[in-house]
């Protein structure tokens, strides 16, 4: 059962084969042998596990009948959740108990899903391989000398492992799509604006998205179903039409036009990535999609654009750290500023002050023009080069990262190699656009890689199509890691 796909998971609760409870228990289980090697979730409350999923027992007792109702699911720990701490991987927030439900979480609740716990992140969701986390590092499930890859470390992790079948994530420039790569999982960062923003602890707010991680597309699609929607408390939720994710899964690809970047597959790229890449192109024209060679020439400035825009807005959102309402605050203290400044030194780690002072001082008078500025102008430039490319093809495919996982501690001590993971993923948020991630080998070594399609604006039903097509004639996505 611990392999099951959320619908075969839906399947058995309905049928009663299994109760809400039993599953909660199955997961809670296997988190309690194996989360301490791995460290995927910060915190686990075994009691307010079951309290919701007997409240879920109870609900389909009552005759209800969800297609998610009692399914287990654990959330990144970057999601505001009622009575459960919320620390977002940082000290400053290790003693924060959210008073109230993010938007998403709350909707995973009334759909009837089950909190397993909240799962290890990068401080801040800042990072590529989660070891920034206040909370510690962790580890890949396929091989432990290897990060399971960041933001969402935690949640892919968790799910690579079997710790929970299904997992929320955000990503803000990869953090999605490039640990799911890591570790083998699939994940989408939908649109811009698809899903709410309310409640979810925001890093740079015009790139920040949620997204659901799990096993196959067909999983994320029903999550997206749950997740997705207008949320008047997000002004920039988008009000659009309830959509079915799913409703595209068995449309076959005869047709399809898949955009090839050259600037994908150029100098960076490991040749073993370049490889499965090519094998999973090769496994499209079977089932019928013709390729054509795009080009997004602005791409090579998406990392050091996003690196002035992403700070600049993390520098605003968390100057509401400052130890006076809630969070970490220094012991002893002079006066206030003293208070201030001690409070964050202590709160915030080596990557988060970083990224502060990059940003204020892109955002400073005098360097305003010559850094922001431009990196808004060429983040327009990025945006118009996908939408020309989307006049020539339905999706754009290449990989998600250029390496498979690396080695712990491996890139801890350059900043710039760690930002260079995510020179695949970067360019999708700056656009707005959604994009997914996909497993689609192993490398040598046997560490998982993946591959990503982008599509155009509100396509998350259509990636969903060419992913789910893809998992039907593959298995890279059924592979378990060996000894979990
Ligand atoms: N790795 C990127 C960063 O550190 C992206 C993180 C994210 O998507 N949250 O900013």
């Amino acid at each position: 059962m611990i392999n099951d796909s959320l619908k075969q998971l839906s399947a058995a609760l309905a049928a009663k084969q299994i109760s809400s409870v039993e599953l909660a228990s199955l997961y809670l289980g296997r988190i309690a042998t194996h989360n301490a090697r791995l460290n995927a979730f910060i915190t686990v409350d075994r009691e307010k596990t079951l309290a919701e999923a007997r409240s879920a027992d109870a609900r389909r007792a009552a005759g209800e009948t969800g297609a998610m109702l009692g399914i287990p699911i654990a959330h990144k720990d970057i999601f505001c959740t009622d009575g459960w701490r919320t620390t977002c991987g940082s000290k400053m927030l290790s003693n924060f108990v959210a008073p109230y439900d993010a938007s998403i979480i709350g909707k995973f609740k009334q759909a009837g899903m089950v909190s397993l716990g909240k799962t290890n992140m990068d401080e801040f969701a800042m990072g590529s391989s989660n070891e920034t986390s206040f909370f510690g590092a962790v580890k890949n499930p396929w091989d432990e000398n290897a990060v399971p890859g960041g933001s969402s470390g935690g949640s892919a992790a968790a799910v690579a492992a079997r710790l929970a079948p299904a997992a929320t994530g955000t990503d803000t420039g990869g953090s999605i799509r490039q640990p799911a790569s890591l570790c083998g999982i699939s994940g989408l960062k939908p649109t811009y604006g698809i899903c709410s923003r309310y409640g979810m602890i925001a890093f740079a707010s015009s790139l920040d998205q949620a997204g659901p991680m799990a096993p196959s597309a067909e999983d994320c699609a029903l999550l997206m179903n749950v997740m997705a929607g207008f949320d008047e408390r997000d002004s920039t939720s988008l009000e659009r039409e309830q959509e079915d994710y799913a409703r595209d899964l068995d449309k076959p690809l005869s047709g399809l036009k898949i955009g090839l970047p050259k600037e994908f597959f150029a100098e960076g790229l490991s040749a073993e990535v370049a490889q499965k890449i090519d094998g999973a192109i090769a496994e499209y024209r079977k089932l019928g999609a013709q390729t054509v060679e795009v080009s997004l020439p602005n791409m090579g400035l998406s990392v050091p654009v996003y690196y002035v825009l992403a700070p600049a807005e993390a520098s605003s959102n968390l100057s509401r750290f400052d130890g006076v309402r809630y969070g970490y605050r220094t012991a002893e203290y002079r006066d206030l500023l003293d208070m201030y400044e001690k409070t964050r030194a202590e709160g915030f780690g080596a990557e988060v002050k970083r990224r502060i002072m990059i940003g204020t001082y892109v955002l400073s008078h005098g360097y305003y023009d010559a850094y922001y500025l431009q990196a808004q102008k060429i983040r327009r430039l990025i945006a118009a080069d996908f939408a020309a490319a989307f006049k020539q093809c339905d999706v754009i495919l290449g990989p998600t990262a250029p390496t498979p996982a690396f080695n712990s501690g491996e890139k801890a001590s350059d900043p710039v190699a760690m930002y260079l993971s995510d020179i695949y993923t970067i360019a999708v948020n700056l656009a707005g656009l959604p994009g997914m991630s996909i497993p689609c080998g192993f490398s040598a070594s046997g560490r998982p890689i993946g591959l990503q399609l982008i599509g155009n604006l509100f396509s998350e039903a259509r990636l969903l199509n060419v992913a789910h097509q893809y998992q039907l004639q593959s298995d890279w996505h059924l592979r378990r890691p060996t000894g979990l």
